[in-house]
């Protein structure tokens, strides 16, 4: 976490940040953008290429369909007007891992424009802008180090070049760090949905560069900006924009001007570096791509689209308010992943009470889950097995302890919950014969508390109710236990 100088809270009260996001986001598609390589990730270095991208001469690209319905429904999903008509151009650029020595990418007529995405903000909410949603491929990677000779030369892995990306470009309506997280919180969560990509962070499915400048408040006009690039986690993004933010108002305060540069975060230090200067910075020449026609995304297209884009995170919690009377706290707790809200869904809709469910699912499922360090998929208990066990309990055929008990058994063995309650068949005592008998012995062996609850008090009730619960070694029927002690107890 970033501490911030006391000194210096007074003075950065009297600024606002201005934040930008850029997030880059792999496809899932097959094969890559503009040729038939596949796109695995940790294949053996440079087996993945051909000489389209590898930009030999005279090879031309040809654009991958899927690639494209991938970045509409991304598009389409972050509230964006999809353009009838966008142009790929050349982004012209020298480095180690572009072999073709230009990136093709979209300019000034970009695939999507003009979305938003509400984020959570103070008590409400905030709508931040999307500038424009583009197409474009990936670079290949420099290797830097894991080999014999890292000391002297760079390795190059040229896999990655040519795999589809899409470019998401905020508007800068991001005012403070805990935006910025929230901002690629609910961004990711969005591309999870609609299925376009892993958005794994370790793998680099997803990158952030931020913009961030402050201002003094009220000032309309934007400070100057620093680009932070390559933060690989939200939490150090937000850890990196607290920063550079107090960096800029000390810099201000102390009587000196914020250059426009590129820096980079340090995560151990947690502090960000100059990395270069935005004034010697590329001037990339952008054209228009020769070697591929404008694309078209024709209105079939994008119906076919449309129809299989899913419902969205925050939509779909409005809902399961309504059609399951959970709280909005359960929702966003059930909606953290689409299998999860699909998991809890399917339980829901097949009990008798869905917010029992609800609970189970968050309370006795989740809380195994995440000890076991496991995700929904991997759940032993299923969602028939999650629903059936919910209207055991509903109808008091067996106790919340015994819920509590087969969960475990299911956890253990590695089966699901019908099987192992199939086999275990914990017998709730339900026979008022068995139970009175039993309760006459508890109270015959505790006169004392009896007399006291005769006395008026009640409290008692409870202690009884342990002690029948005990000689039953739990699985006496609760309801039938309290009936028929308070009957006994008053005669
Ligand atoms: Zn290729």
């Amino acid at each position: 976490m970033v501490t911030i100088p006391e000194a210096s809270v007074a003075a950065r009260a009297k600024y606002e940040p201005v934040i930008g996001l850029e997030v880059h986001v792999q496809l899932l598609t097959v094969t890559k953008i503009f040729c038939s390589c596949s796109t695995k990730f940790g294949a053996p270095p440079n087996t993945n290429v051909c000489p389209v991208c590898l930009g030999l001469p005279g090879a031309l690209p040809v654009l991958n369909r899927k690639a494209v319905e991938f970045a509409a429904l991304a598009a389409m999903a972050l509230n964006c007007r999809i353009n009838r008509t966008s142009i790929f151009a050349r982004k012209n650029y020298f480095y180690p891992d572009l072999p073709k020595g230009y990136q093709i990418s979209q300019y000034d007529k970009p695939l999507a424009e003009f979305g938003w995405i509400i984020i959570p903000s103070g008590d409400g909410e905030k709508k931040i802008g999307i500038t424009r949603l583009h197409l474009e491929e990936d670079a290949g990677k420099s290797l830097h180090e894991g080999f014999a000779d890292s000391a002297e030369a760079t390795a190059i892995d040229l896999n990655r070049t040519g795999v589809p990306l899409i470019e998401i470009v905020s508007e800068p309506d991001i005012a403070s760090p805990d935006e910025a997280y929230e901002y690629l919180t609910r961004l990711k969560e969005i591309i999870l949905y609609t299925g376009v990509s892993d958005c794994n962070m370790e793998e680099g499915s997803l990158r952030c560069d931020a913009n961030v400048s402050v201002r003094p408040r009220g000032q309309k006009e934007f400070g100057t900006k620093a680009e932070i690039k390559n933060v690989n986690s939200f939490r150090f993004i937000r850890d990196a924009l607290e920063y550079e933010v107090n960096r800029q108002v000390g810099v201000l305060e102390s009587g000196g001007r914020v250059t426009q540069e590129t820096r980079l975060y340090d995560a151990s230090e947690a502090k960000t570096y100059s990395m270069r200067s935005k004034e010697e910075a590329h001037d990339y020449r952008y054209f228009p791509e020769p070697d591929l026609l404008p694309l078209v995304v024709d209105e079939k297209s994008l119906a076919e689209i449309r129809a299989i884009l899913p419902e969205l995170p925050e939509s779909r919690r409005k809902r399961m308010v309504a059609d399951y009377g959970i709280t909005m706290y359960d929702a966003q707790v059930l909606t953290a992943s689409k299998n999860l809200a699909d998991g809890f869904e399917s339980a829901a809709r097949q009990a008798k009470n869905p917010k029992r469910v609800a609970n189970l699912v968050q309370s006795e499922l989740m809380g195994r889950l995440k000890a076991k360090g496991l995700d929904i998929s991997q759940s032993p208990i299923s969602m028939k097995g999650v629903a059936l066990s919910a209207d055991l309990v509903e109808s008091g055929a067996i106790s919340g302890k015994m819920l509590k008990d087969l969960y475990d058994l299911s956890f253990e063995r590695n089966q699901d919950f019908p099987e192992v309650y199939e086999k275990e068949k914990p017998q709730q005592i339900s026979d008022s014969g068995a139970i009175e008998k039993i309760i006459e012995d508890v109270i015959a062996a505790n006169l004392k508390q009896a007399e006291q609850y005769r006395a008026g008090k009640k409290t008692v009730m409870g202690f009884f109710v342990g002690q029948v619960m005990k000689a039953t070694k739990g699985q006496a029927n609760p309801q039938m236990v309290n009936a028929l002690l308070s009957k006994k107890l008053e005669s």
